[in-house]
């Protein structure tokens, strides 16, 4: 049923007659009327056919879509961080998502991939909401409101766009307590904190996940925290699960580094861990608590926490995810299968795609972790700037330049797109020279 503001007569018969003659590109009538309306109010007497389907196919192109991502940045912040679609969607239908099947009651949804994910950290309990910084805000909120909160000056962070530190501690209603400086901080500045302030509720350790400061730096452990008398949480951020990194056959890749880890961190005395679900955990886009039971019952009681909860898509997809952890099976996680494939494979498909082109290349793990990581990788590499050619293919294919060449890198393709890759090169005109000499 059309709304009766669009009925026919409302318009002129050219508009409708317009939107009628795209019925091909499959956009729903109302879209098509509005790339009709702007087309002849673009004064297209003639073209406006023509001009009317070229805003309608930019309508139909600037929709959520599945994109090849070329460019060599695993966790790519405007592509959406980790590649991750649970395997089995299936068909329509309902979830138990708050029912308990061994009573017939209402069941907790936080009861699932919580609790797998608490198993797979060696946490006691865990909740699940809408991002990391949901994850910081709710635990400071319940645990902190109206109380002291002490943070080393070196880590009033500021992460991807807006999340600071500061800013988040002000809207839980937690009051911030800056201690140490911003290259050194000891453990005798929290403890002063601590014993000065009968108000302190925590003490709270943020990641430097994008930034990193050098030269003459001391900073305090988790494990120094945790001999202090109040809560450590820990905003850990990336959301690795184990340093030891169990689901890989060959163990932690060396460019993992120190990256904290969600296990370690607890097992070094920290109350709770904040992390998120898209970036190192590889999943959809969460925020995990994990923990002590106690505060993270505090977290679950809290009413941000129903503010925040995620709904059964995000749940069942981390589920799947968690299960995954648990099996050991790094393999059924895209974002580690990528960032662990050897070299020597992306230069074999590399060839398979097109030998002339191929070239060595560098990859990163991107959204906001490891700065400064860099992962040998392999691809193609074509001369000039060809990224608007390869982003107007189907699916689109998103590249970098670099040198007044474009970076074709192979490790965040899946197997699977590399036909893509070579169906779009073969596409170009004129055709693709090599990007370097040799
Ligand atoms: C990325 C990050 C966040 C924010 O996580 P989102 O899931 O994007 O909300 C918070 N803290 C740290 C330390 C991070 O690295």
């Amino acid at each position: 049923m059309e709304h009766p503001n669009e009925s026919s007569q409302d318009r002129p018969p050219s508009v409708d007659r317009l939107a009628r003659a795209m019925v091909d590109t499959g956009l729903p009538h109302p879209l098509l009327v509005d790339a009709a309306r702007a087309a002849v109010a673009e004064g297209h007497s003639d073209g406006a056919a023509q001009r009317a389907r070229e805003l309608a196919e930019a309508t139909a192109r600037a929709l959520l879509t599945d994109v090849v991502n070329a460019t060599g940045v695993l966790l790519h912040t405007n592509l959406g961080r980790a590649p991750w679609r649970p395997p089995a969607v299936g068909q329509q239908r309902y979830t138990t998502l708050e029912f308990d099947l061994a009573t017939g009651n209402r069941g907790s949804r936080q009861d699932r991939a919580p609790a797998l994910l608490a198993r797979a950290c060696g946490a006691e309990a865990a909740i699940v909401v809408n991002n990391c910084a949901s994850a910081v805000l709710l635990v400071l909120a319940a645990l902190a409101a109206g109380r002291s909160v002490a943070v080393s000056r070196g880590e009033l962070v500021e992460i991807g766009g807006g999340f600071r530190i500061p800013n988040v501690m002000h809207q839980s209603g937690a009051k911030l307590l800056e201690v140490g400086t911003t290259n050194k901080t000891r453990l005798n500045d929290f403890s002063e904190a601590v014993t000065s302030n009968p108000e302190m509720a925590l003490t709270l350790s943020v990641h430097q996940s994008n930034y990193r400061i050098e030269g003459f730096t001391e900073s305090v452990s988790i494990a120094e925290l945790a001999s202090l008398d109040v809560p450590v949480v820990a905003d850990i951020g990336s959301g690795l699960l184990d340093s030891s990194c169990p689901w890989l056959d060959a163990g932690p890749p060396k460019w993992l580094s120190d990256e904290p880890a969600a296990r370690q961190t607890l097992e070094a005395g920290a109350a709770l861990v904040t992390f998120s679900g898209d970036k190192l955990l590889g999943g959809p886009q969460a925020g995990i608590i994990a923990g002590r039971a106690d505060l993270v019952a505090a977290c679950s009681a809290h009413p941000l926490a129903r503010a925040l909860r995620p709904g059964s898509l995000v749940l069942q997809s981390l589920q799947e995810l968690a299960l995954a952890y648990l099996a050991r099976d790094g393999e059924a996680i895209p974002f580690w299968r990528m960032a662990t494939i050897p070299v020597d494979e992306l230069r074999r498909r590399a060839d398979q795609i097109a030998p002339h082109l191929r070239a060595d290349t560098v990859s990163v793990p991107g959204g906001g972790t490891l700065p400064g990581v860099a992962i040998p990788s392999a691809g193609l590499v074509l001369a000039g700037d060809r990224v608007a050619e390869l982003r107007a293919g189907s699916p689109p294919v998103i590249a970098r330049v670099a040198n007044d060449a474009t970076v074709i890198d192979l490790r965040t393709v899946h197997p699977d797109d590399d036909g893509v890759i070579t169906a779009t090169i073969a596409a170009l005109t004129p055709p693709a020279d090599p990007g370097f000499n040799g």
